[in-house]
């Protein structure tokens, strides 16, 4: 169950007003979907991004983890989620291993 009002044709949105950037989304994604950028407007620094809104799998990870509500997914009978491809697990990997901000930023 989201509390926004879902956008039209996008598979993963947040609510950048609850989002604590506490990188928790980010690690339990499985695809590479999501990573932190540089916000300095922000108390911590950090904001969530969706950066392959294409490569979601809709697995919810996300949104069940996020502790301030601040991630949705769309419901699966609304949107045609992709498969879990190899490049998209590497590019899991390498988000990780870039203490989950942004590659190339
Ligand atoms: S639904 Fe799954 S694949 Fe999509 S952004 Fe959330 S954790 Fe990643
Ligand atoms: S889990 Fe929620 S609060 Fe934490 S970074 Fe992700 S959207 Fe922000």
């Amino acid at each position: 169950m989201s509390l926004m009002k879902a956008p039209e044709n996008t598979p993963v949105w947040t609510d950048e007003s609850r989002c604590k950037a506490c990188d928790i989304c980010v690690a339990v994604c499985p695809a590479g979907v999501l990573a932190m950028r540089y916000d300095p407007h922000t108390i911590l620094g950090q904001m969530i991004t969706v950066v392959e809104p294409d490569a979601c799998i809709g697995c919810n990870e996300c949104e069940l983890s996020c502790p301030d509500f601040a991630i949705f997914v769309a419901d699966k009978k609304e949107y045609k989620f992709a498969k879990l491809t190899e490049q998209a697990k590497e590019r899991a990997k390498k988000i990780a291993e870039n203490n989950y901000m942004v590659l190339g930023a």
